[in-house]
């Protein structure tokens, strides 16, 4: 049976957003309740440590997470973006929780390098592929996977790495960190026109960016399909030696902020199609990393999809 390490730390569940934000530590809760009731894989839980500096510094410069940190305020919350985009807010718990979120990438590439598991869940907050070089939004401030793949590039030779993201949104943060750097694929499937506004199929950096923007009320089939034919096969070709994932589960037909139409079980299905390329390719190696998914009851169902699909094997459910 395959293993699944989950990295995940309760720093994480004291990001605030305030009353009445979609980004709230329930989130995680039913996220690690749903992983918790899960019994017929093997899945251990592990603390996710913090990041350093030097793990993020190839990523965002830093003063510019200094600039960050310094907007942290003492009580209530600060705003780091202006109107009408204020919604990426700053908490007094921020820091550890977003050094956590990295850290748990860190971690997980230690995994699966070290040959302790293929498959590792980051179940973390904040999200990340919002987040640009110098620039935090849409809830994000250190690009999570981003930070892990030059990791991987810098402490372990990796060459080559596949990002896949399959959250609602286009990941902005990532494709600009990546435009113009043929050593790292960024493919991604959203709902189009959306925030961040970014994703178009024009938009291909130096060859190594793959969009498939999807309209309004896509249905899971659809999805599937476009999935494969405008992210996985681009991967498949690109044969990269590790995937990472930008797992958000914001497509669900239950999500509040977007309007395409996945059932939890779809989930399941484009996990598979992803380890397939990943067991082609990569030994089976896939970094998993929660973004998005703003509804409690479609995020558990998601997440428990997206788990039994990362555990490869024969298992029926
Ligand atoms: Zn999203």
């Amino acid at each position: 049976m395959e293993k699944i390490i989950i990295y995940s730390h309760a720093d994480c569940l004291h990001k605030d957003n305030g009353p009445n934000h979609p980004e709230r530590k329930e989130r995680l809760e039913v996220v690690i309740n749903a992983i918790q009731g899960i019994n017929d894989i093997d899945i251990e839980i592990k603390s996710a440590p913090l990041a350093t500096l030097d793990h993020v510094a190839p990523v965002h410069p830093e003063a510019h997470l200094s600039d960050i940190f310094a907007m942290i305020p003492t009580s209530g919350l600060t705003s780091v973006e202006q109107e009408p985009y204020a919604d990426t807010f700053l908490c007094p718990n921020s820091k550890d929780a977003i050094l956590r979120a990295c850290g748990a990438g860190i971690a997980a590439a230690e995994c699966v390098i070290q040959g302790d598991a293929r498959r590792v869940f980051c179940a973390v907050r904040p999200p990340g592929h919002h987040a640009e070089t110098t620039r935090a939004n849409g809830f994000c401030f250190v690009n999570n996977a981003a930070v892990t793949a030059r990791y991987l590039q810098d402490k372990h030779k990796i060459k080559k790495v596949a990002i896949i993201d399959f959250d609602v949104h286009h990941g902005n943060g990532t494709q600009e960190i990546f435009y113009s750097d043929n050593s790292v694929l960024y493919g991604s499937i959203h709902e189009y026109p959306l925030f961040p506004g970014t994703g178009s199929e024009v938009e291909v950096g130096v060859g190594n960016i793959f969009n498939a923007p999807i309209s309004a009320g896509t249905n899971g089939q659809d999805f599937l399909k476009i999935f494969k034919s405008k992210v996985l096969d681009n991967v498949d070709k690109f044969q990269p030696e590790i995937i990472l994932l930008s797992a958000g589960f914001d497509a669900h037909k239950r999500d509040p902020l977007a309007n395409i139409n996945l059932e939890s079980k779809d989930y399941y299905s484009l996990t598979k199609d992803i380890v397939d390329i990943a067991n082609r390719h990569c030994q089976g190696r896939i970094i998993s990393f929660l973004e998005g998914g703003y509804d409690l009851v479609a995020l558990a169902q998601s997440v428990t999809e997206h788990l039994y699909g990362l555990q490869d094997d024969q298992l029926k459910h």
